[in-house]
Order: C-alpha cells, then structure tokens, then sequence
C-alpha cells in the first residue's frame, strides 16, 4: 500500500500543479480515485513541501540527460523522465500508461533496440527483468543496435519500488573497448612492453614482458614498484647479474627510466640472449619501456663484423681491418713518441706448393703459417693476412733491434715447421721485410710500403731471410728510434 500513497500523493499534486497539462513532463499523472481518507491525511505531512518542490523537481529531472525511470513496488514505472523516452524513442502515450518494466524491455526488444542477437532476447529481457526485481545495485553497460552504449543501474527504493538510470557512457566504453583492443594486441607483439606511472609503479606490462621478467600475472595485477621487479628477477640464481653489483645495477637502471634517456641499451642475459630495452617519457609523465629479443640481430652483426673484419680462410684480420687498426695504433704511437716497427712476410715460393701439391694444401699452409704467428706474437701485436701468402705483423713501440729479432725468431720457427698434414718433405720458408716507423713518416702506409720494399730485397737476397728497410729521411725527418 505504501506505493498507493505515493501515486495518492501524485494525485493530490496534479491538481495542484500548473504542470500537469504539460505532456512532455514525465511524472506519471496519478488517477488512482482509491486513495483512502488516512492516505489523504498521510499526504498532508508532505504535501506542502511537494507542492512547493515537486513540480520543479519534475522539470528538473526532465532536464536531466540521464534516463530516469521510478518504478513503484509492481515494478509499474510511475515517472518516465525525458530522456529515457527521447533515448528508446517511448511515445508519450505509452510512457504515460504506467506501462510494466517488463513491458519498457518488450518495447525495447520489439524496436530492436537492443544490440543481442534475435535467439538471445528473450533471455536478455527475463536477465533485466530479473535483475531490477532482485534490486541489484551493479551498474550494467547496455549496448545498443544504434552503437550508443548506456549505463544501466538500479536502485531499490524505501517504498519497494526502483529507480532505474540510464547514462551514456558511449564514449567512456568506446574508450575501454579501444584500451582493451590495444591491449589484446600488445599481448600479440614479440616486443615487451612495460608501462609506469610517473611514481614508476608497474601499470601494465604485455606478455611478452611477463615471460621476459618471468613475472605471473599475479604480480602484474598488484602494480609492483618498477624496483621491485628489478630486484626479485635479478636476484633469482640463473640472474645475468652477482649479488653484490646488484643495487648499483638498480639504481643506474631506475635513473636511466626516470631520465627518460631515449638512447636503446643492449643487455646480455645469463641465457645468452641479448635484450634491447628503450625507454620512452608518456605524455602523463609515465614511461613506457619496450624490450625486444635482439639476440639474432646482435649474432649476425658480430657475423657480420667478423665477416667484415676478418680473412675466412686463416682468421687472422683482413687488409682493410689491419689499416684500421694500425692507423689507430699509429696515432697513439705518434703520442707516446715511441714508434712501432712492422713485418712483412710473405711465403716463399708458394706457387710452387701449389702447382706440387695442389690448392687445398697451399691453403693448409696459409693455415699453418697464421696460426705458428699467431701463436707466437705478443698480445699487443697486430696480425692480419693481407694478399694472398703474404702477411703483416705489426709490432707497436718496437725498436728496429728489437723488430730485427723478432723478425728472426719469426723466420727461423716457420723454417723449422712441419706442417702435420702435409708433405714430410715440404720446407715452408717466409722471407721478411721489416721496418720502423720515424716520427716524421708521413702515415702508415709509408711505412707499409718501406717493410714492403724490404720484403722485395729479402726475396732478391735469395728469400728465407730477413731485411730491414733503410728508407732515406724524408724532409728533415730524423729516425723515430734515435
Ligand atoms: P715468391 O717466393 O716470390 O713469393 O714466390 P711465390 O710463388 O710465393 O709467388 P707469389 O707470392 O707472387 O705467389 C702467391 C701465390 O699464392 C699466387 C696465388 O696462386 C697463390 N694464392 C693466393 N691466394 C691463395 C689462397 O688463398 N690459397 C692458395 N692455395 N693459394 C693462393
Ligand atoms: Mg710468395
């Protein structure tokens, strides 16, 4: 009964209110004639504050861009506002009927309002139904054929009855829908990303990032600090990282986020894969960190420096490498005013090794050779293979006396070899030409081409031999080892 009083109540205030004979004012005019003399007594408590206030409160909730319904405890809609008849297109007459909730769903479902598929429906109308008899408070997002989408929630009322609200929320779900769009499709990618907030707390990471810090979803869900996870993954036993350098690896990696410095940094791991990791600053101040396997990039550019750098056949440096390399050698001799010498060496009638015992031996005595040198340099020596069976040694902050035995030693342990997998007979000889560099010697080169014209004299003087260059002083240069 308590619901008649409110519709007795109404009825009293439509005599009362200029408003009643507005149509789009959605209170439903009460013209229940039942309402009894206690009822009417009831009425006259509130009455005076409803006819001061209600008919404003009407318009106002007509005003309201929220759908508002009240429905009284029949679940019978009492008051349908403006909006909601404007957002499910409810003539006048039918909300005026004090039309049944489950009827509002019918007429929905009728007008194909709602976005379900046909053979959903009914169940999707008996769910409502349900959900507003049980007075169930949790919103819920109604999505229909229009695209709008509205949020739906009940609230029960002290007289049993409900108020429904309906609010577009198109572009708020629009928002999340495009959010969890994005994120399905982070989830997709090989690269690893981390979002932070600008506290550097965890706010997202895809899987990808998940298996690469082997962090469970768990974890992910309690929003770690940024630290945290750096410290629990690095710290676990097949960690790239000991112990004790830890805090100072975290604490370089926390400055580097919170710089925001853009620059890619490569990080082995203890699996043997490189990681690249890039830092870049959101526009709310948050970071967003990316992480990609770079194992085989970083594989094929070592192949592909090693390619460039070294002679396949012997492993020693190539040509252009060995410049590179002596010219910066060159440069820091030409410093520290103590210049290097060099050896050329190049392997005595090789041809005929070649035309005797065929190619591939010639090549297992190219072998030979770099490996014997190779063996026997000093660490600061610099080896390459620079023609065909001729080769540079070039031997940084070396005098001419010191070159001169050196040279010797070389000369003498080749002679001596025997190269086990070829002919017990063959005696593989190299001639050598040495030199060393004068503080006023143009370049490399320069001394490159007077070791080389010493070679030419080793080679005249009967090969197996050693000579050293005498190049005459070039424009008042004076000898570097005087
Ligand atoms: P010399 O004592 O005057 O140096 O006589 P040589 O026969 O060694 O003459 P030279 O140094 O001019 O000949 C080099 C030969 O090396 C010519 C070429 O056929 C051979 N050669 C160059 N590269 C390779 C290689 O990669 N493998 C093999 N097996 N032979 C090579
Ligand atoms: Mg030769």
């Amino acid at each position: 009964m308590q619901d008649q009083t409110v519709q007795n109540r109404r009825s009293v205030l439509r005599q009362q209110s200029p408003l009643e004979e507005t149509t789009s004012i959605g209170l439903a005019s009460g013209s229940d004639s039942s309402a009894t003399t206690a009822s009417a007594i009831e009425l006259k408590h509130g009455a005076d504050l409803a006819h001061h206030e209600l008919p404003d409160l009407r318009a106002a909730l007509d005003d309201l861009p929220t759908g508002i319904v009240v429905l009284n405890a029949e679940m019978r809609a009492q008051f349908i506002n403006r909006a909601f008849r404007k957002m499910w297109r409810l003539p006048d007459a039918k909300a005026d009927g004090k039309p049944a909730f489950v009827s509002l769903m019918y007429y929905g479902r009728d007008t194909r309002a709602y976005d379900v598929p046909e053979n959903k429906l009914d169940a999707y109308v008996a769910e409502r139904v349900a959900q507003v008899k049980s007075g169930d408070r949790a919103p819920r997002d109604l999505r229909l054929s229009s695209g709008e989408v509205l949020r739906f929630q009940c609230a029960p009322l002290p007289n049993g009855g409900r108020m429904l609200s309906y609010t577009y929320v198109t572009d708020i779900v629009r928002h999340a829908d495009e959010l969890e769009t994005l994120r399905i499709a982070l989830d997709n990618v090989q690269e690893g990303v981390m979002l932070l907030d600008a506290g550097l707390t965890v706010l997202f990471m895809n899987r990808a990032a998940r298996r690469l810090w082997r962090v469970g979803d768990a974890t992910v869900d309690r929003h770690p600090h940024y630290a945290e996870l750096l410290n629990s993954t690095q710290t676990r036993p097949n960690g790239a990282i000991p112990r004790d350098k830890l805090d100072a690896l975290i604490a370089q990696r926390i400055a580097a986020v919170r710089s925001g410095d853009p620059t890619p940094t490569d990080v082995p791991f203890a699996d043997g894969r490189s990681i690249r990791w890039q830092c870049t600053v959101l526009p709310g101040g948050g970071r967003m960190l990316t992480y990609s396997d770079v194992s085989d990039l970083v594989q094929s550019a070592a192949d592909l420096q090693r390619f460039a750098t070294t002679d396949g056949m012997t492993e020693l440096y190539n040509r252009r490498h060995f410049l590179e390399l002596a010219e910066a050698e060159w440069q820091r001799c030409q410093r520290s005013a103590r210049p290097p010498s060099l050896l050329i060496f190049d392997i005595d009638q090789f041809k005929f090794i070649n035309d005797t015992l065929g190619h591939d031996a010639g090549d297992r005595a190219l072998i030979h050779i770099a490996n014997l040198v190779r063996e026997s340099r000093r660490p600061s020596d610099i080896l390459a293979r620079i023609g065909g069976d001729e080769f540079v040694l070039l031997l940084p902050e070396t005098t001419t006396e010191q070159a001169g035995a050196i040279a010797e030693r070389l000369r003498e342990k080749v002679a001596q070899s025997r190269p086990s997998d070829l002919d017990d007979a063959l005696h593989i000889t190299v001639s050598i030409g040495a030199a060393t560099a004068t503080m006023s010697m143009a370049g490399i080169e320069r001394l490159i081409k007077h070791a080389d014209e010493a070679l030419y004299a080793a080679k005249a003087a009967g090969r197996n031999c050693v000579k050293f260059a005498m190049p005459e002083p070039e424009s008042g240069e004076r000898h570097a080892a005087e």
